[in-house]
């Protein structure tokens, strides 16, 4: 899809406005939302995560290395330039609504790993200027990066902090190459897409299948004998932020 300058300047300056009368997620989520609801039929892919299975393996961080190695994203040390597609976060920070004075020892101030909810709403799609981020019918929420032009106010409405900004070259920053994913470049921003690029070639995300703890299940939530509907429909699960409308689906069992 094409955007003309003037088209982009109007859409900025609706963004911008949008954004300066309101708080970013509250104008991102506001009147229209509804129109990024994932369709009731065909596939909605999802993520299904244990976080006990996880905290059992300890610092263990496999998931994140086969992601980042596997999509070229460099490994800086300074955290306010920091490029992420999956982390891990203290359980309290990763839930900060979550009423957990009581919640069992082994959760307090444990890492969880999160990465972008592919929310059903996503407020950054809405601020997107030149939509250089989209939500497919699966429910991917992509980014081309081609079509991103820095502005960051997907950055600042997203309230999950999954969208990174490259403020230098990233390729500076990488000590190898996947030839057969893009590198990106200064002044762009990047996320988790679920693997698209993988599910294309019929395999799994990157993390869940290096993963041998088997915390992470993948699969499409409209299908009710799939294996995510089946651990949803046995154990009690829980999402990020819920209240906020943007429904996630990243899925966390406990
Ligand atoms: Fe967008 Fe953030 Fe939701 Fe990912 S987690 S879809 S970046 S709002």
């Amino acid at each position: 899809m094409s955007i003309t300058r003037r088209g982009f300047l109007g859409a900025a300056g609706l963004s911008a406005l949008a954004l300066a009368g309101k708080p970013a997620i509250e104008a991102a989520v506001g009147e229209g939302a509804q129109e990024h609801e994932a369709a009731a039929t065909g596939t909605r892919l999802a993520m299904v995560i244990d976080p006990r299975k996880c905290l059992e393996e300890g610092d263990c961080t496999k998931c994140v290395e086969a992601c980042h190695r596997a999509h070229n994203v460099p490994d800086l040390a300074d955290p306010a330039r920091e490029v992420k597609w999956i982390w891990k976060e203290r359980f309290e920070e990763a839930f900060p609504t979550l009423e957990l004075d009581h919640a069992p020892e082994a959760f307090h101030a444990k890492p969880v790993m999160v990465l972008c909810n592919h929310c059903d709403n996503p407020p950054c799609v809405r601020v997107c200027p030149t939509q250089a981020t989209w939500k497919r019918e699966d429910g991917i929420v992509m980014m081309d990066w081609h079509r991103c032009i820095g502005c960051r106010y997907c950055m600042a409405a997203c309230p999950y902090g999954s969208r990174s900004f490259n403020w230098s070259d990233p390729r500076q920053a990488l000590d190898r190459l996947n030839p057969d994913f893009p590198t990106r470049s200064k002044g762009v921003v990047e996320k988790c897409t679920f693997c698209e690029e993988r599910l294309a070639r019929g395999e799994r995300p990157a993390c869940v299948d290096a993963c041998t703890a088997g915390v992470i299940t993948f699969g499409d939530l409209n299908d009710p004998k799939s294996e995510v509907r089946a651990l949803l429909r046995d154990r009690f699960a829980i999402r990020r932020k819920a209240g906020l409308g943007t429904k996630p689906a990243i899925y966390y069992i406990v």
